[in-house]
């Protein structure tokens, strides 16, 4: 008590620091039927270099202010300190309740101490929070099935279940950041569906990277990859064509197939193997309507930011939110209670039906 009544003596001041480390957001006031009155809710999200997360952003400012909170809203520039050190603020200026996607799921137990000293409420948005008790709840999509989209996808794809004689084909895999609890999900997803293929070698990874640990892309970087591709290209691929590559997201797809139009792919004689990804970012859905990326995982994020706003909104109500999973997401100190919205496939096939019609993107967003 002593501590908080110190830190909210320095609120003046800080509100210089916030400004200065991009928050923003701010606004919203009256009680419209749900919110205390006032309520001021602080929303961490980990970056402004993926359009997905500007995205969620608004939409969870949005669903709190029609619930009568105010917001403040945060981007941590895929900067772990940042993050924290933003969160840390928030818990100073008095926010009743927290939603947190966080940039490394390792870096939060201190500043959750101090959440939970202050009896606010934590929500883990999108990406789980690992290895502290003060985790309230967790609204995501299923994890494993976006992963056993894009392998299936690529199956489907490349033939491998007709009659089993298509292939061999080769394939190269990316995973997403390492201090992301979401990518060991997605990428165990993927390999549930391509495992078997690698196994009877009618998919060969020629890299012969195939391990968690060696497919990772740091902050899901998509020169990173971009990088990688290229040295996969140079060394495994010199007499021979990739068919298929496995990418977690479509910022990593983008620079995968920047690598590979360098290498001539996408020329006449030279086909671009199937890309997977994930986000229905809009670059992507522009590169599928033009045949370069295949596909795309989306996840509605209005779904998602309605989700977590609901459970802040029940849990400040002293209620239970809604919850449809309690045994999936262990985060080595409790089984958090989860919300899962479920991920769909998309292509140049059905982009207008998910994209267009469910009003994701208008017609216009996609010329
Ligand atoms: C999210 C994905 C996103 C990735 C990179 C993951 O935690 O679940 O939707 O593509 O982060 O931002």
């Amino acid at each position: 008590m002593r501590n908080r009544r110190a830190a909210l003596a320095t609120t003046a001041s800080l509100a210089l620091t916030l400004s200065a480390c991009g928050q923003d957001g701010e606004g919203g006031s009256d009680d419209k039927g749900g919110g205390p009155k006032g309520a001021t809710i602080g929303i961490s999200m980990p970056t402004k270099s993926s359009e997905r997360w500007i995205g969620d952003g608004d939409n969870v400012v949005k669903d709190l202010r029609a619930k009568g909170y105010k917001t403040k809203l945060a981007f941590g520039q895929d900067d772990p300190d940042q993050q924290v050190s933003q969160i840390e603020n928030m818990i100073t200026q008095g926010v009743k309740a927290l939603i947190i996607a966080a940039i490394d799921n390792k870096s939060m137990n201190n500043v959750l101490q101090q959440a939970a000293d202050a009896e606010i409420p934590v929500i883990s948005y999108d990406r789980l929070i690992l290895g502290t008790g003060n985790v309230d709840y967790y609204a995501s999509f299923d994890n494993t099935k976006v992963g056993e989209l894009q392998g299936g996808y690529i199956v489907d794809k490349l033939g491998l279940k007709d009659g089993g004689k298509k292939g061999p084909f080769n394939i190269e895999l990316f995973a997403g950041s390492n201090d992301d609890n979401n990518t060991k999900y997605f990428f165990q997803g993927a390999m549930n569906v391509l495992q078997p293929y690698i196994d009877s070698k009618r998919l060969v990874v020629r890299s012969g990277q195939t391990g968690l640990t060696q497919v990772t892309t740091l902050r899901w970087d998509g020169g990173t990859a971009q990088k990688r591709m290229d040295d996969i290209l140079t060394s495994s691929y010199k007499r021979a064509r990739v068919d298929a590559v496995l990418s977690p997201y479509d910022g990593i797809s983008i620079g995968i197939l920047s690598s590979l139009k360098s290498d001539d792919y996408g020329s006449k004689d030279k086909p671009l193997p199937v890309v997977t990804g994930q986000d229905a970012e809009l670059a992507s859905v522009k590169s599928i309507i033009a045949g370069e990326q295949t596909q795309t995982v989306y996840k509605d994020t209005r779904q998602l930011a309605e989700v977590a706003s609901n459970m802040v909104d029940a849990a400040l109500h002293g209620k239970k939110p809604e919850i449809n999973d309690d045994k999936t997401y262990d985060n080595g100190s409790k089984v958090v209670p989860a919300y899962l919205l479920q991920p769909v496939s998309v292509d140049k096939s059905n982009y207008e039906k998910e994209l267009v019609d469910t009003g994701y993107y208008k017609a216009s967003d996609l010329k």
